[in-house]
Formats: C-alpha cells, sequence, structure tokens
C-alpha cells in the first residue's frame, strides 16, 4: 500500500509563474541525469509510475509538482550533468531554479547519487545552491544494489565525509527497496516538523 495515499501528480513548470501558490511546504528532488532520481522518487512515494523516467520526451526541463499530502509537495527539478545536454545545468540553476529556491515554502533537498560515482561536484554545487539546513539537506545513495555490501558501506563512509556538516546520507536502492523506509521516515519527519511549525 501506498506510504503517503494522497499523493498525486500537481503540475509541470516551466516558469516560475506556473509554480503553485507559495503556500505550505514544498521539498526539491535534485540529481544527475540517470542517477536514478524517478526511481527513488516513485519508490519513496510508493506509486510506481507517477515520475517518469528523464528520457520521457518534453519532461526533462520540466519542474514536476506532486502533492504529498495536503499543502505538502515534491518538486521534481530537471536532471543535471548529462554531456548531451549543456542547457541542463543552467536549467537547475538558472532565474527559474533561484525563484524556486527563494520561496518561502521551500524547506528541505534530496540529492539522488548514483552509488558507484559517488558524491561529486555538481552534487556539492546543487547542495551549496539550496543552501538549507544540514539536518534538512539529504542524499540518497541511488542503485546501492549494484554494489557488493562491503563496497556499499566504503561508498557511504566516504559519501558521509564528502558531506559532513552539509548533508546527511543513506544508502538507497528502489530495485531492492533497500533504505526506502528510512528515506521515507525522514520525509514524514520533516512534514510532521512542517505542520507543527
Ligand atoms: P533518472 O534519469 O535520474 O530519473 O533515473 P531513472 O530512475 O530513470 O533510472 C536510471 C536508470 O537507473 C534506469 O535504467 C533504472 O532502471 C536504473 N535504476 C534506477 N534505480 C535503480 C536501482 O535501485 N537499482 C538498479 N540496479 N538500477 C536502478
Amino acid at each position: 500500500m501506498s506510504q503517503f495515499p494522497g499523493v498525486q501528480f500537481l503540475t509541470s513548470a516551466s516558469a516560475p509563474a506556473q509554480f503553485p501558490p507559495d503556500q505550505g511546504w514544498e521539498m526539491a528532488v535534485a540529481g544527475r541525469s540517470n542517477s536514478g532520481k524517478s526511481s527513488a522518487i516513485n519508490a519513496l512515494l510508493g506509486r510506481h509510475a507517477l515520475a517518469r523516467t528523464s528520457r520521457t520526451p518534453g519532461r526533462t526541463q520540466l519542474y514536476n509538482y506532486f502533492e504529498v499530502s495536503p499543502g505538502s509537495r515534491l518538486v521534481d527539478l530537471p536532471g543535471y550533468g548529462h554531456a548531451s545536454v549543456p542547457g541542463a545545468i543552467r536549467a537547475t540553476w538558472g532565474p527559474m531554479a533561484d525563484a524556486l529556491r527563494t520561496r518561502e515554502c521551500f524547506a528541505a533537498v534530496m540529492v539522488v547519487v548514483d552509488i558507484r560515482r559517488g558524491v561529486g561536484d555538481l552534487d556539492l554545487a546543487l547542495i551549496e545552491w539550496a543552501a538549507r539546513d544540514p539536518s534538512r539537506t539529504h542524499v540518497l545513495l541511488s542503485k546501492a544494489d549494484k554494489l557488493p555490501r562491503g563496497q556499499a558501506g566504503t561508498a557511504l563512509r566516504e559519501a558521509g565525509a564528502a558531506l559532513e556538516g552539509l548533508a546527511t546520507c543513506q544508502l538507497f536502492s528502489a530495485h531492492k527497496g533497500t533504505g526506502v523506509e528510512e528515506a521515507r521516515g525522514l520525509l514524514k519527519k520533516w512534514l510532521a516538523e512542517s505542520t507543527k511549525k
């Protein structure tokens, strides 16, 4: 069963004017192209085909909004760093991104990093750009099933060192379900905190 029963696709935005009203709570999910971001969002929200893969034509440069619970949204940012799409970086850090980041409701960020690549400069730049409280910045080391357990543990320690003071991190596999409960638990904690304010 879905862990977020009310979850639904809300809207796609190609300009700040199309963002939902600046109310409630918003979390951005970002990651390099092909990092497993769409799979991670689908696993996190417990829906199979909610976030489409980056190969879906026409959706790659859009900011895709999902309602997680009433007044709380997840916004799926365009994948960055793909060699054949130089505009992807501009699309992620341009005026539209700044409009997103400066919204009152913008509260948290999750960054999806392919565990075999590790945390890279673009991921760190994104975390710096988002400039959220480190306790509201979390990295999912995706596709953890692709590494043997020992190597995954090493990658987790290395990512933890690279992210020290900037973000928390965890192992994650959308395919095997590894870490899905842990990530959902964090999202639920953030949501609960946001309603207490
Ligand atoms: P996006 O481009 O970042 O949205 O990534 P996708 O979710 O479309 O995934 C990119 C590729 O990685 C696809 O071929 C997925 O099947 C694969 N992938 C995503 N998550 C996992 C995972 O947990 N394990 C493995 N082995 N492959 C994954």
